[in-house]
């Protein structure tokens, strides 16, 4: 049977700056990048407050130097998502991806976190990626000169909506209340935006058109009433859910479903380790992120140290 040293689950900043530590601490760990390698950065533009580039620099760009950063120093990278997990034998830690099972003495789980969805349950997956999207990054150039709408009222929202004015002739940001989360200066930045118009107190309820997404429902969250609203584009930004479904019934997770944290980066498993926004519903940055994965890897290292 082939054990592995360290495996380390998700390939963002958490996943690839622990990575790059166990690789330089002669760990040679492998690392299980998931379906959608690089986690959220991949969907953003310019990060502009990694230190270092002072410049900025693109998420894609960022995630590719981190991934050949830890390559260089001998960490394995696959492309595996792993279905579930074992962790009773804390000894030999089993993970299942499809039919094959993979044995190690050591994980860092560093699965982060994905975009929320309506889920109205009207059926409105079949306009994903016909008008409905989560990333303006990703899609917003295919929205020149189109009318587009994003939904949420928190830091993320204003970001994109901001974003869709680059390409998009209006931009409507539909939110639930009469009050941004976002913080002031992002707040600063939307209403000095003359593009973007703000809908308060909307729900999205419906999505409409034939094939491709040409109108939205809204329904007013103070009286009710509804009204419709005719765009081209619908980019959500309500927040995130842990990546840590595959995980319920061995670590300890909170109500929200984020992992548990204790002493750093530890669970409730000596040879388990936590490292990023799977675990983080506070600070959720690309550099906290990094940070709890650079100390997920020094402590599993002090782990697979003192077991000999
Ligand atoms: P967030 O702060 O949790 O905001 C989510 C927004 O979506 C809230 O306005 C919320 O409304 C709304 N919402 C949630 N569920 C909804 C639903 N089912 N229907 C309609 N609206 C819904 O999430 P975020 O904006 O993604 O930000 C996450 C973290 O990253 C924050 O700490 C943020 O500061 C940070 N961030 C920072 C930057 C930056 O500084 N450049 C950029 C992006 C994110 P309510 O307000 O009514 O709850």
């Amino acid at each position: 049977m082939n054990k592995e040293k360290l495996i380390i689950i998700g390939s963002g900043p958490a996943g690839l700056t622990a990575a790059i530590y166990a690789a330089r601490a002669d760990l040679k760990p492998l690392v299980l990048e998931g379906q959608n390698p690089g986690g959220q950065l991949i969907g953003t533009t310019d990060v502009e407050n990694f230190p270092g580039f002072p410049e900025g620099i693109l998420g894609p760009e960022l995630i590719s130097n981190m991934r050949k950063q830890a390559q260089r120093f001998g960490a394995r990278t696959e492309f595996k998502t792993v279905d579930k997990v074992d962790f009773s034998d804390h000894n030999d830690l089993k993970l299942f991806v499809g039919k094959e099972t993979l044995h190690t003495e050591a994980v860092i789980i560093a699965t982060g976190a994905s975009a929320r969805w309506l889920n109205l349950g009207k059926g409105e997956e079949k306009y994903w990626g016909k008008g409905y999207t989560a990333c303006a990054t990703c899609d917003g150039a295919f929205f020149r000169d189109k009318i587009t709408a994003v939904v949420g009222g928190g830091d993320s929202a204003i970001e994109e909506a901001t974003f869709l004015t680059r390409f998009s002739s209006k931009v409507y940001l539909i939110h639930r209340r009469d009050e941004l989360r976002a913080s002031k200066a992002m707040q600063k930045r939307l209403f000095e935006n003359k593009k973007i118009e703000v809908l308060w107190n909307k729900n999205v309820t419906d999505l409409k058109g034939q094939l491709n997404l040409t109108s939205v429902e809204l329904t007013d969250t103070v009286d009710g009433k509804t009204s419709e609203l005719n765009i081209d584009g619908l980019f959500m930004a309500i927040g995130h859910t842990p990546n840590t479904a595959f995980l319920e019934g061995q670590l300890n997770l909170h109500d929200n479903k984020y992992l548990k944290v204790v002493n750093h980066t530890h669970s409730n498993i000596p040879s388990v380790f936590i490292a990023g926004d799977c675990a983080d519903f506070r600070y959720r940055q690309a550099i906290t992120a990094a940070g709890m994965g650079c100390m997920a890897a020094l402590d599993a290292e002090h782990y697979l140290t003192s077991k000999g």
